[in-house]
């Protein structure tokens, strides 16, 4: 690769390891081994591989290390750990590099199964972790202590879309000497660069908008050479988390539309957020790309667009907030994101469910909220589909 490629042309040709047949397509290597021309390759192999050399599927594979390749050259991150799921790759992320007695600060609105790890596994292996409002940076920095490892974020929050500045955390988190570890999902790795923020380790499920289509799990883990080749592989080819060679191929192939996809669903989710604001039935429509949005401002500076994702509250609590999601034709009701199609979510009875309504209450997330996941559709499709849906509300 070139350094002064661009990211889209980074996105189509970063990471290609041609065989030597000459592929155009990248090929992919569904083999769980190698084979080694004679024992002494075997003994100098398993003390140290070369950049073309392999071992075993779970450390790494060829498929697999050109889609890392290929998203840490997107990211400018120095390298990348693909994992068998987002959750793998949180999972991998924090466990590689805390220990009994560490503390932890994290921002209290997460995804359902990251607010698992932090609220209740970290602590059951003596990690202390304190739970903060992420958009106060008051309460990151009351937060901070000497014996703080760790911060940890999303971006933007699920489902309410809350905007947390990174580089304000980044810089209290080095104040005191811990690193920042950002999921980066809802933003997406096109529209918020998140490491060059400030973030030191960056987290995405590409289930998500990487692959894009719905197709397979996968996640990844970017940062520094020295903790990603260090502590984070020895954690993950140990426990198991690898990613499947076709997994990863169908991934590293999604990065090739990724910019135009994210940017098309972002086109779309804007004219969206600015059709149906002041529409019956709807009572409230949260995007950060708006004026009205409380961190317009931040979204602005930190992020190129809003995003591909809206939060509308629809009138009349949960019989309204189902009456719309029953309505809609194109839109699907399912609670993945990022998909060509677009999808639309209830949190308080999916996605967040677990929780407890006072939970739900300081989270923001209403009996009315419904998440909408923005895709590829005809946008004038999408606004006839939901202004139809928001009348029978
Ligand atoms: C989906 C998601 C995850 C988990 O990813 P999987 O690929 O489903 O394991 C983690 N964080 C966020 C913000 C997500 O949206």
């Amino acid at each position: 690769m070139s350094e002064d490629w661009r990211p889209r042309t980074r996105l189509v040709h970063a990471g290609t390891r041609r065989s030597h047949y000459g592929e155009t397509s990248e090929a992919i290597f569904l083999t769980q081994g190698f084979v080694y021309p004679d024992a002494a390759t075997a003994e100098a192999r398993f003390i140290a591989s070369g950049e073309d050399e392999f071992i075993y599927a779970r450390y790494g594979n060829p498929t697999t290390r050109m889609f890392e390749d290929r998203i840490a050259a997107l990211e400018g991150a120095e390298a990348a750990f693909a994992t068998a799921s987002g959750m793998a790759a949180v999972h991998g992320a924090l466990f590689c590099q805390l220990q009994a007695g560490d503390h932890v600060v994290s921002a209290r609105a997460l995804f359902g199964s990251c607010l698992y790890i932090i609220e209740t596994l970290l602590p059951r292996f003596g990690v202390e972790v304190t739970l903060v409002d992420g958009t106060d940076l008051d309460q990151w920095r009351a937060a901070a202590r000497p014996d703080t490892r760790l911060f940890f974020l999303e971006a933007l929050s699920n489902p309410t879309l809350e905007v947390i500045d990174i580089a304000g955390v980044a810089e209290i988190a080095h104040g005191v000497g811990a690193e920042l570890v950002v999921d980066n999902v809802f933003a997406t790795p096109i529209l918020q660069r998140s490491l060059a923020l400030g973030a030191d380790v960056v987290i995405y499920s590409a289930t998500k908008h990487i692959d894009g289509q719905g197709r397979c799990l996968g996640g990844v883990v970017l940062g520094r050479q020295d903790f990603v080749r260090g502590p984070l592989e020895g954690f993950m080819k140990h426990t198991g988390g690898a990613i499947s060679p076709f997994n990863a191929w169908v991934l590293l192939k999604g990065m090739e539309t990724l910019d135009l996809r994210c940017r098309a669903q972002a086109a779309t989710a804007e004219r969206i957020a600015t059709e149906f604001p002041g529409t019956p039935g709807l009572a409230r429509l949260i995007y950060p790309g708006l004026p009205d949005h409380p961190q317009h401002a931040l979204a602005a500076r930190q992020m190129e667009t809003g995003g591909t994702m809206l939060a509308l509250e629809i009138e009349g609590g949960k019989a309204g907030a189902f009456r719309f999601l029953d309505a809609l034709r194109i839109i699907a009701i399912s609670n993945n994101l990022g998909d060509a199609k677009s999808l639309v979510t209830h949190p308080a009875t999916t996605t967040h469910q677990r929780l407890s309504a006072e939970q739900r209450a300081a989270l923001g997330i209403g009996d009315g909220m419904v998440r909408l996941s923005v895709g590829l559709e005809d946008p004038d499709d999408l606004v006839d589909d939901i202004r139809q849906a928001l009348a029978a509300v």
